[in-house]
């Protein structure tokens, strides 16, 4: 399995990185450090996490090169807007310390908003300091509105993505577009682990749960992001380049499918 995915411009985004919804900065600093030290690149955070800073302290702690590291962050809901989107950019730029991200995401859809706010992404890229942009929580309808204004297409969608919520239909379009499908809350934020079926099938390869879900997320040609601050767990969710899932594995854990948001809908959300 090759580690990294080619986005539709050309660039490269590792299949599989660390998420830190919920993390405080120091925890932050410490999760990155030892994601980087154990072979992640890509971190994924967004300045509604609030942890911009500890992510950015521990990329420098971490020590390696700026250039082996792929860095997600994302442009609030209250930020959307034209001129406003580019402050946002630029606040989370210096919040981090860097002088450019790999990739910047609309967080949602707010709607009447987010083509201006594409139009100021758009700039961002054009300017090279995001090398990637995409939107995260977009249904079709969203992509179909925002490319009647939009000159560059979404490279990336980050959705709520697990075995019990496998947007097949979603997926499909997305795939049709050459947008690159990335799983948030990708172990149905822990919820899922003590599944019968995962915890099965993880026996035969001699893997936990968590491991299983993270190698369908990557045989499903979809990028994901778990979270954890334990160092034990970070190096654990790594470690899933050394087995296979069968077909029919795969065909089960797909099986588990219930239409389960553990979030909101981007139809319907209120903040
Ligand atoms: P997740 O599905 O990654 O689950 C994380 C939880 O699973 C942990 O808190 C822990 O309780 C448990 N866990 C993780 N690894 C484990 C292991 N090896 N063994 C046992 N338990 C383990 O949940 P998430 O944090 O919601 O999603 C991942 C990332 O997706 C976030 O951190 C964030 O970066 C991103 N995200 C994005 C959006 C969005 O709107 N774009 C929304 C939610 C999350």
């Amino acid at each position: 399995m090759d580690k990294m995915k080619k986005l539709a411009n050309g660039l490269e985004m590792p299949r599989l990185g660390l998420g830190v919804w919920r993390v405080n900065d120091d925890d932050a600093t410490n999760s990155v450090k030892w994601a980087i030290s154990n072979g992640y690149q890509l971190i994924d955070t967004a300045a509604v996490y609030k942890n911009e800073e500890g992510v950015g302290e521990g990329i420098r702690q971490a020590g390696v090169n700026r250039g082996d590291l792929f860095i997600t962050t994302k442009l609030w809901n209250a930020d959307q807007g034209y001129e406003s989107a580019h402050q946002a950019f630029n606040d989370s730029l210096e919040r981090l310390g860097l002088d450019y991200v790999d990739l910047y995401l609309i967080h949602w859809p707010v709607e009447g908003k987010f083509n201006d706010s594409w139009r100021a992404m758009e700039e961002i890229y054009e300017n090279g300091r995001a090398k990637a942009i995409g939107v995260s929580n977009f249904h079709q309808h969203h992509i179909e509105e925002l490319m009647t204004t939009a000159k560059i297409k979404p490279m990336v969608n980050q959705i709520e993505l697990h075995p019990t919520l496998t947007q097949v239909q979603l997926r499909d379009f997305l795939s049709k577009e050459d947008i690159a499908i990335e799983a948030w809350s990708p172990l149905g934020q822990g919820k899922i682990l003590q599944n019968e079926t995962l915890v099965e099938i993880g026996q035969k390869y001699d893997k936990t749960a968590a491991q299983v879900i993270i190698r369908w997320h990557l045989q499903s040609d979809i990028i994901v992001i778990p979270k954890s601050v334990h160092e034990n767990r970070i190096k654990e969710n790594f470690d899933v380049f050394d087995f296979e899932l069968s077909e029919e594995d795969m065909n089960q854990i797909d099986s588990l499918n219930i239409n389960e948001r553990l979030g909101a809908d981007p139809d319907n959300f209120d903040f």
